[in-house]
């Protein structure tokens, strides 16, 4: 089964995000539970809590078709004390809210070193950041969503997300999320059968698919392997609507929220129903 869906506005409280994504025809989405370009914000209040639950229940959105993204202010590896700690106090603010509103993982881009640290420095520092959240929270899996490797972003290899998980202590909360996007600039090409089978079997090789938890579908205006994130509408870009086709035939992909980053909000519909028809 394949939950498939959008980032959906959550204007006016997260309990006004799930009718968005009925409207679209979606059967998982995403939100962020705060404002994302912020790092302070008010906690949810009981009428954003119990709304969003009695939403979700009526509207048939489980635990496993919500996939909130977190704030982009948030580098967990990030190389500063400062920054560090307030990025960390953020990061488990999020997972509280998830926890509060009945959601069982989040997403996250897992850090930058800024260039002042070592690459191996940053994913220990992220790792330890996502056991300190672990630590203080129940029931919501930390996921870490794989990176363009543009600037000094980190986690664009299977390789570098597997050192993550290996150095985090509760591996049953911790989960990866695939954007094609992503991966696609990183040097996977999802864009041809051969490719793909290639990508998939790295993946297998160093993280599992037990640990997918998310994907987001997002084709690519830039070339293979530029490093560069920038999203464009499905069929758009250089992976093509072939790549989609395969990941939508592709049973290993079932029961995870696939959610669709694309750039124009009001395709969403249609760009669901035509993933939906592949199937
Ligand atoms: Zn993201
Ligand atoms: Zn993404």
């Amino acid at each position: 089964m394949k939950h498939i869906g959008a980032h959906v506005s959550a204007a006016g409280g997260v309990e006004n995000a799930p009718a968005n994504a009925t409207e679209i025809g979606a059967t998982a989405f995403a939100l962020f539970t705060k404002n994302q370009r912020q790092w302070k914000a008010k906690p949810l209040s009981d009428k954003n809590i119990e709304g969003f639950r009695a939403k979700c229940e009526e509207l048939g959105y489980g635990a496993g078709q919500i996939l909130p993204h977190d704030s982009y202010l948030i580098n967990l590896g990030h190389p500063e004390k400062e920054g560090l700690e307030k990025s960390r106090n953020a990061f488990l603010d999020e997972m509280q809210r998830c926890e509060q509103l009945g959601i069982d993982r989040l997403n996250f881009h897992p850090g930058s070193h800024l260039k002042k640290t070592t690459v191996k420095e940053c994913l220990t520092t992220i790792a330890e950041s996502v056991n300190q959240a672990l630590d203080k929270t129940k029931g919501v899996t930390a996921v870490i969503e794989n990176t363009a490797g543009q600037g000094t972003n980190l986690g664009y290899s299977f390789e570098q997300i597997a050192e993550i998980i290996e150095q985090v202590e509760d591996k049953s909360r911790v989960g990866v999320c695939i954007d094609t996007c992503h991966g696609f600039a990183a040097g996977y090409d999802f864009s041809t059968g051969e490719g793909y089978e290639q990508l998939w079997k790295e993946f297998e090789q160093y993280i599992g698919f037990d640990f997918l938890k998310g994907m987001h579908l997002n084709d690519a205006k830039k070339e293979l392997g530029s490093r560069v994130d920038r999203h464009a509408p499905l069929g758009e870009g250089f992976i093509g609507i072939e790549g989609f086709e395969r990941l939508m035939k592709d049973k290993r992909l079932d029961g995870v929220p696939m959610i669709l980053e694309t750039p124009e909000p009001e395709r969403w519909k249609d760009e669901i129903k035509m993933l939906k028809d592949m199937i």
